[in-house]
């Protein structure tokens, strides 16, 4: 064996064919296999007599088959294996389809353990293709928990646990201990070799637990460790110095006070870009606190460097409106602001990237366009990822890359958890803007049904009258099949509305699959006040800013997650006017309509991620869009939040003690987090 590298190929009962099955499930060498963990556990330990067996019951029988199994070909690709087995006061028909070949493995006068669901009639049961194995022999698919693993086409269960079988007997001692012997024995982990058996073959259900106690902190253990690292490695590096610049001149040009949250985070960022190493920070606040400006005065810091910044937007829209209103503030202070869309035509985007190329340009404000190979940067020194949420981490590591070790400052609405945020962001630094700008009121939020549609119909004609506008938003773009009826079709609904319900009054329509040019039309239109009520998809969820819009109305919004939901309402009350919130409820059921009513209750977006943590789980920040959590073999960063505080406490410790990993007792751990290092290069930051 040349240890834990060997090629799977190689253990015994693999060979070329299967190796190459393996290989789909991502396991080619024998570590791979031995690490890929069962994602259940049947437990088959029960024995019954046949005399006690109840139908559906599943469990094991040992009997001893009476007379040969019998073979009927019922017609073509159907046969049917039947045998009669018997112990001391009973007698059951096992059956099997299709599985001609299990006659001959079925010898009379043997005793074999059958394993399956009790079926047949009274006084006369049966099981159907159970599985069986010899009484003589060792538990192995009968009498015991099982481990049930991500099946491929050309491996069955059977296949795949006697490899992993024989992969672990082939380890014998090699299996590493990741874990110095101080962690493990102050959080009481079992050994490395017990894991493995028992993740795979649990003696019983509490050596289980114990194996996957430790597995899951050893995996959050190392990847602790390994984000730790590289940010140590990270602060290491030299960053840009960018010498704080005469701010007054940005804040004069401001039309209004920063709040106290926006100035001490610029002065913090200030502060961080001057200090020679580079900086990684996310400014967290809510919806509407501001944070714009915040990148705006670090972009000017940088700018009057004679250095380049890149703010990246989530959506065009979002884009767009960045590089107008931040065209107008900078460029009368001598900036050059650019922006970068795919949307755009391709003489103003060459146009742009040329000027990137000169320096001309020190702002440019895009979408994931200015990720494209073919932009380039004279001297990028900062990044700006806005809605940070909506970003993966390998986007804004490409990002990052045009640069040489540019500031990296993210943005985002929605807060997330300490301990995971070290997980999805590296570990960066965070400003908490928890200061809404002056004069902001409170949101009005109602949760209605149905029944009072003709009464929100009549309040938005209200709102319109005093000069307000609306936004009516809807979870689809178009009518299609997998969608279950009753959803607005936006467009079949936007119609309605301007034809039946409000034939005075100018109803438009924007979703996701109209072309840029259009879309940006139809937003530019709202924003100038030439349309009443916009009827969108949540092309407009993020960073959109109308004030006179005073009108959010969601349908179906059990379709929505909390944080979304609140993204939405956020983009009303930007202005001087009273502003509402109505929420269609849907037909979400009980947990839906439990966070609606959270939604109602609170204006605080912090708050509301506690209250959508505790009744859904930490999956929800994320949802089901690109995550930027590293794939786990084990652990869940939804069900395992508490055991990742201890892993991150118990790598803190001992990185305090031994930052490089030297000692000799450490010398494992550092190979894994090397490996991880090596898997990950250029994704984690
Ligand atoms: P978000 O944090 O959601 O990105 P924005 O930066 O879009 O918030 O700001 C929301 C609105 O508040 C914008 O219209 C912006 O011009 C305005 N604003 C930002 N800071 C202040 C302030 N200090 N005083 C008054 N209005 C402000
Ligand atoms: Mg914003």
């Amino acid at each position: 064996m040349e240890g834990l590298d060997t090629k799977v190929q190689y253990i015994k009962g693999v060979g070329e064919q299967r190796a190459k099955a393996f290989e789909k499930l991502g396991v080619t060498t024998l570590r791979d296999l031995v690490m890929n963990y069962p994602r259940a556990y049947e437990d088959r330990r029960e024995c019954r007599s046949i005399s006690e067996l109840q139908f559906g019951q599943m469990c094991c029988v040992s009997a001893t088959v009476a007379a040969p199994a019998r073979l009927s070909r019922i017609r073509k690709g159907l046969d049917i294996t039947k045998a009669v087995v018997v112990d001391d006061a009973g007698r059951m028909t096992v059956t099997f389809f299709n599985q001609s070949y299990v006659g001959r493995n079925l010898i009379p006068g043997e005793s074999y353990i059958f394993y399956g669901r009790v079926a047949g009639k009274l006084g006369a049961p049966e099981m159907v293709n159970p599985v069986f194995e010899r009484e003589s022999s060792p538990p192995g698919v009968t009498r015991r928990i099982v481990p049930i693993y991500r099946m491929t086409a050309g491996l069955s269960q059977g296949r795949i646990a006697a490899a992993v079988r024989a992969g672990l007997d082939a380890c014998g001692d090699l299996l590493p201990e990741q874990l110095p012997r101080a962690v493990r024995e102050k959080y009481k982990l079992a050994q490395t070799r017990f894991a493995y058996e028992n993740i795979h073959f649990p003696r019983n259900l509490e050596s289980l637990e114990l194996a996957r106690r430790r597995l899951i902190f050893q995996e959050l253990f190392v990847l602790s460790c390994t984000l730790s690292f590289m940010r140590s490695r990270q602060m290491e590096k030299d960053g840009r110095v960018i010498t704080p610049p005469d701010m007054g001149r940005f804040y004069a040009a401001l039309p209004f006070t920063l709040t106290g949250a926006q100035s001490r985070a610029i002065d913090e960022i200030l502060s961080d870009m001057s200090s020679g190493r580079p900086m990684s920070r996310l400014v967290q606040g809510d919806v509407g606190s501001g944070k714009t400006m915040v990148a705006a005065a670090a972009a000017y810091a940088v700018a009057m460097n004679g250095r380049q910044a890149a703010f990246m937007a989530p959506t065009e829209i979002l884009a767009e409106q960045h590089y107008k209103s931040l065209g107008e503030l900078l460029a009368p202070l001598g900036i050059r602001v650019g922006l970068l869309t795919a949307g755009m035509g391709a003489k103003a985007r060459r146009e742009t990237q040329e000027q990137l190329r000169s320096g001309e340009v020190g702002l440019v404000i895009g979408t994931h366009a200015l990720i494209s190979q073919s932009v380039e940067f004279s001297d990028l020194a900062l990044i700006i990822a806005d809605e940070q949420h909506r970003f993966g981490v390998q986007q804004r590591a490409a990002l990052t890359d045009k640069g040489d070790t540019p500031h990296v400052l993210v943005m985002s609405a929605t807060p997330i958890p300490r301990t995971l945020a070290l997980i999805v962001y590296g570990d960066l630094d965070v400003s908490v803007i928890n200061e809404l700008p002056p004069g902001r009121q409170k949101v009005d939020t109602f949760l209605v049904g149905e029944s009072m549609r003709q009464r929100i119909y009549n309040f938005i004609r209200r709102l319109v009258g005093e000069g307000r506008q609306v936004f009516i938003v809807c979870p689809a773009v178009e009518e299609t099949e997998e969608q279950p009826d009753g959803l607005k079709s936006v467009k079949e609904y936007a119609r309605e509305l301007q034809e039946k319900i409000f034939p005075d009054l100018r109803v438009a329509l924007v979703h996701g699959k109209l072309r840029a040019k259009e879309k940006n039309e139809v937003m530019g239109s709202f924003a100038a006040g030439d349309i009443d009520i916009l009827v969108a998809t949540t092309v407009i969820e993020v960073g959109v800013d109308v004030p006179n819009a005073a009108l959010m109305v969601v349908e179906n919004a059990d379709r929505f997650g909390l944080s979304q939901l609140h993204q939405l309402r956020g983009r009303v009350g930007r202005g001087q006017h009273k502003s509402y919130c109505v929420l269609f409820e849907g037909a979400g059921g009980d947990t839906a309509t439990q966070r609606l009513r959270a939604l109602c209750r609170t204006n605080d977006g912090f708050k509301l991620a506690e209250a959508d943590l505790a009744i859904r789980g930490p999956g929800d920040f994320f949802g089901s869009r690109q995550s930027g959590l590293p794939d786990m073999q084990i652990a869940s960063f939804i069900s395992d939040m508490e055991m990742l505080k201890t892993a991150q406490t118990a790598a803190t410790e001992l990185l305090a003690a031994d930052p490089e990993l030297s000692l000799p007792e450490n010398a494992v751990l550092r190979e894994s987090v090397d490996r991880l290092l090596e898997k990950n290069k250029g994704t984690m930051n």
